[in-house]
């Protein structure tokens, strides 16, 4: 059965007892977290978020991309959060692939030329904290009063520990 299918049936069930229709549209907690898309990283489960809460963005690696950018700048100018959390993790994929290793492989695949795409792969798990953090810190469409404050998680034990404080 295709996932969709079972998403429209799980949903069913979701539905039944929800009850939290009236939200308001601003994180409650105004904060905003950048986290990876990994399939075992629970983030509003390990960081005790509620519905409503925060903003939670995810993408590959959990970097501060442009697009990353974009949110947290619609985030803080628009939807009152001012603070930014960057939580990379252990044994994350971006750490096992260069943009040379991708790019052949799209070429190979797809016969497409992505020499203009930069994947944002990593080879040092808190450096790449850091340079996130720094990433946010640095940008001029985010004012100098935001927290910004990285940590990772670790897939093997549940627990998340500081690496940059805010
Ligand atoms: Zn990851």
């Amino acid at each position: 059965m295709p996932a969709f299918e079972e998403f429209v049936r799980a949903n069913e069930s979701y539905a039944q007892s929800f009850d939290a229709g009236e939200l308001p549209i601003p994180p409650s907690r105004q904060v905003a977290v950048v986290t990876c898309m990994d399939a075992r990283l629970d983030p509003e489960s390990f960081l005790g978020l509620d519905l409503g809460d925060a903003h939670v963005i995810r993408n590959a690696g959990g970097r501060v991309s442009d697009d990353a950018l974009r949110s947290l700048v619609i985030s803080q100018r628009l939807l009152g959060t001012n603070e930014v959390v960057v939580i990379h993790h252990t044994g994350c994929g971006m750490m096992s692939f260069t943009n040379d290793d991708l790019r052949e492989k799209i070429r190979s695949d797809l016969g497409a030329d992505a020499s203009g795409t930069d994947f944002l792969p990593f080879s040092e798990l808190e450096d790449s904290v850091r340079d996130d953090v720094e990433a946010v810190r640095r940008s001029e469409l985010v004012p100098d009063d935001i927290s910004v404050s990285g940590a990772v998680y670790e897939v093997e034990t549940g627990r998340i520990r500081e690496v940059v404080s805010g």
